[in-house]
């Protein structure tokens, strides 16, 4: 099998990195992306391995929906700026706010929120994201405040770090609850409903294995599902947005129009929100495009070892 390393800038350093890189790859089925982040060992890396075979042997699920609604990112930037990516962002109804950035404070997160409502207008919807930043007073503080800066919050993501906390503070706020950091293995979202943690799930298709098993935990836990990408190229948005386009229900907008974040592509169809909605289908790589993200020698040769890594791990 072929296997293509890609590197591509991104416009906007996001989770310490500048560079997203991967390995894209064809199967009967059509092209895949396996892109773990470098700091994950072989075995954390395993499952977004599986995601990639997943996508290149096998169809998708039969699509339910072929649009889908995706949110804006509004990093944690001053209100003035916040105002220009919701007016930036290409008539997106849904904006997720970055809150509780370190060096900042809670006035900033409350102009922000109040500059996104009212670039936004009334019938947006507003969702927070923490990072598991607050202790469980500072979120049960925090929460209230934001929602009425916000003139009504849809909910907050991973407003504390772990599964205990997000279920207390649960218990004492209004605003739904939806974790994300909390679920990045297979195991964990049966443990986020046990636990009574949140109301939503953030599943993003290659830590947990591909679409088809995404699926199969949507079932199993029961509540509403929030697919959201690992900062792919197009190839690996659209695993995310066959699962999205496959889910029985899909109340909230997906956390899938990243592609802004890339400063290029590998298709030519590149995926680009339309009024904030993005279209499910199987991309076909671009040759020239391609070559113009291939990576070099020694990021190749890294990737290419990392795969044997995983595939030693597996036997072992
Ligand atoms: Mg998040």
């Amino acid at each position: 099998m072929e296997l293509y390393v890609f590197s591509i800038p991104m416009t906007t350093r996001f989770r310490g990195i500048s560079v997203r890189e991967g390995v894209l790859f064809e199967g009967p089925a059509g092209w895949a992306e396996f892109s773990p982040f470098w700091d994950y060992d072989a075995r954390q890396s395993a499952p977004w391995l599986a995601a990639a075979e997943d996508s290149a042997q096998h169809a998708w699920p039969t699509a339910l929906r072929d649009r889908i609604p995706v949110n804006c990112t509004v990093p944690a930037v001053s209100a003035a700026r916040a105002a220009a990516v919701v007016h930036a962002s290409n008539g997106c109804r849904t904006a997720k706010v970055k809150v509780a950035e370190p060096g900042q404070n809670l006035a900033d997160d409350i102009a922000r929120v109040e500059a996104v409502r009212d670039a936004l207008g009334a019938g947006g919807k507003i969702r927070i994201d923490v990072n598991g930043l607050w202790s469980v007073d500072e979120a049960i503080q925090r929460i209230p405040v934001l929602d009425r800066a916000a003139g009504g919050l849809e909910y907050v993501e991973q407003p504390c770090a772990t599964v205990e906390e997000l279920a207390l503070v649960r218990r004492k706020v209004s605003v739904p609850i939806a974790a994300d950091e909390s679920i990045r293995h297979a195991a964990d979202p049966m443990r986020v409903v046990t636990l009574e943690a949140a109301d939503i799930a953030v599943l993003k298709v290659q830590p947990l294995g591909g679409v088809a098993a995404c699926l199969r935990i949507a079932e199993q836990i029961g509540i509403p599902v929030v697919v959201s990408s690992a900062l792919e190229t197009t190839i690996g948005l659209a695993a995310g947005l066959a699962l999205a386009a496959a889910l029985p229900e899909l109340p909230y907008a997906c956390g899938l129009a990243t592609m802004s974040l890339l400063t290029a592509d590998v298709v030519n169809d590149s995926l680009r929100h339309v009024a904030g909605e993005l279209s499910a289908g199987r991309p076909t790589l671009d040759p020239d495009r391609l070559a113009a993200c291939a990576a070099d020698e020694e990021t190749t040769a890294r990737w290419v070892a990392r795969l044997d890594d995983i595939r030693r791990w597996k036997a072992a």
